[in-house]
């Protein structure tokens, strides 16, 4: 068992450059303070902003909150040092922006789940910080309609931030938890978007809506202050805990062509209505199609659910693992995302870095 608690040296931000130098056992709430208070910010926002290292959110290649900003964990490393599994250590000292010396091999161990090297530190890019924010949180009956407004807002003047979605029974799961109220009438869907930018961002995002034939109003909360954003938010990224109170999911994280999430939602609903006291919550991120699926009231040993699930998945061309990756407990189904070839192509490299499979055996490939 390795511990890289302890390698949580956050170095100073280079403030003309936008990057910073972290350990791999320095949290996400550390860097993004570190960046905040040397005017830049870091690009990826999770939840477990708290608890999350950089480490982890490298080998997991980390999504969350922003990724329509700003993309993922891989678009965020200017280089990185890893050990191999023979103690080699590969020191990435590029700092030119721009380097087409050979395969990559930092971006092949962003999100290879620690099977390839184990990240020890990271150079970093910043981003600018964000100006000014809004928040709205939209009731829609459908995904596709949100779909199309946040296609509209990508293409308004300013910047959309975010986006996420969940459905009736994670805001009431939210709402109980929390003792907040609802914001807005019984829906099937909620949306909460960020938008950002210089200009009136109240102006421009209502326009949208106006202009927008499937927003009703009386569906639309806005929060422009830094209190009521945080309220809106708050249905969304309590979710996770929220689901934590009642028990014991099962998790299926996914991704879905994006076009065909309501149906995806509506056959995941109906083949859990085949599990005797199964309810499900749906939630996400919804420009990038990445569904989780929550499942409470079955075994959590019981993995015919999962297995359900994830064949669905694989039936509407997704994948079996959008962002929190495949570990142990999905292994055995990579199978539905990957080709034969890949998954040969896969096997080849992890014998070339690491053949005596002593770096998280079991994980990914089985
Ligand atoms: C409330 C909540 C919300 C979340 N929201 C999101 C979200 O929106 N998007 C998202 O992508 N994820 C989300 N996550 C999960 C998130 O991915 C993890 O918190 C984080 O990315 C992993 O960091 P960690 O330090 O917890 O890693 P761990 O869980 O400790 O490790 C994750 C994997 O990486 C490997 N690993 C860890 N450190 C290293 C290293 N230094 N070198 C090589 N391998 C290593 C581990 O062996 C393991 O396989 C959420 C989690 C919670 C609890």
């Amino acid at each position: 068992v390795v511990s890289l608690e302890r390698l949580n040296q956050v170095g100073s931000v280079d403030v003309d450059l936008g990057c910073i130098n972290v350990g791999a056992g320095a949290t996400l709430s550390t860097i993004q303070a570190a960046a905040a208070s040397n005017g830049w910010m870091f690009g990826v926002d999770l939840a477990s902003r708290e608890s999350a290292s950089v480490g982890g959110m490298i080998a997991t290649n980390a999504g969350g909150l922003r990724v329509v900003q700003h993309g993922q964990m891989r678009q965020q490393i200017v280089s990185l040092e890893a050990v191999l599994a023979d103690g080699t250590i590969l020191l990435g000292t590029q700092d030119a922006p721009k380097d087409n010396a050979g395969y990559d091999l930092a971006q092949l161990l962003i999100g290879s789940e620690g099977t390839l090297g184990i990240v020890t530190s990271a150079r970093l890019r910043l981003v600018p910080p964000d100006r000014n924010a809004m928040v709205a949180l939209v009731g829609v009956r459908e995904l596709a309609v949100a779909i199309r407004l946040i296609g509209k807002l990508r293409r308004a003047e300013c910047t959309l931030a975010a986006a996420e979605f969940f459905d009736d029974a994670a805001i009431e799961l939210v709402c109980q938890h929390t003792g907040a109220a609802r914001p807005i009438a019984e829906m099937p869907w909620y949306v909460v978007i960020e938008c950002v930018g210089d200009q009136d961002l109240i102006g421009v995002v209502s326009d949208v809506f106006s202009e927008f034939s499937g927003i009703q109003d009386d569906l639309v909360v806005i929060g422009s202050d830094t209190a009521s954003a945080r309220r809106l938010w708050n249905y969304r990224e309590r979710i996770t805990e929220s689901i934590a109170r009642v028990g014991v999911a099962h998790k299926l994280d996914v991704g879905i062509p994006r076009f065909k999430l309501d149906s995806f939602a509506a056959k995941v609903r109906a083949s859990i209505s085949g599990f005797d006291s199964a309810s499900v919550t749906l939630f996400g991120h919804l420009n990038e199609g990445n569904v989780h699926v929550n499942v409470l009231g079955v075994d959590r040993h019981d993995e015919k659910i999962d297995d359900a699930v994830l064949r669905l998945v694989a039936e509407f061309g997704g994948n079996v693992a959008a962002e929190h990756g495949v570990g142990r407990a999905k292994s055995a189904w990579l199978h539905l995302s990957r080709t034969p070839e890949e998954l040969r192509t896969m096997r080849a490299i992890k014998f070339a870095f690491d053949p005596k499979g002593i770096l998280n055996p079991g994980a990914v490939l089985v």
